[in-house]
């Protein structure tokens, strides 16, 4: 569900005159001072980004064939 307070940031043209904070790190996208970010292995995530790549949706199928591969992916190094 989107909220409506971000609808009229690209009916106006861009302004630069608010200093970011960080720039996401996916899709450079800017985040102001107050704005909620993601910050994961030292990269930032605007909130976009966070759930295209992080949310999932549930599905009942083998829990533990699934925790195992988390456990792998922990230890790609
Ligand atoms: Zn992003």
């Amino acid at each position: 569900m989107l909220e409506s307070l971000n609808d009229n940031s690209y009916l106006e043209p861009p302004k630069y005159s608010r200093d970011y904070v960080y720039r996401c790190d996916i899709c450079d996208e800017e985040i102001f001072e107050g704005d909620s970010y993601y910050e994961i292995d030292s990269l930032i995530y605007c909130p976009d980004c966070m759930e295209m790549h992080f949310k999932l949706t549930a599905v009942s199928t083998d829990i533990e064939g699934y925790l195992s591969d988390l456990e792998h992916e922990d230890i790609t190094e």
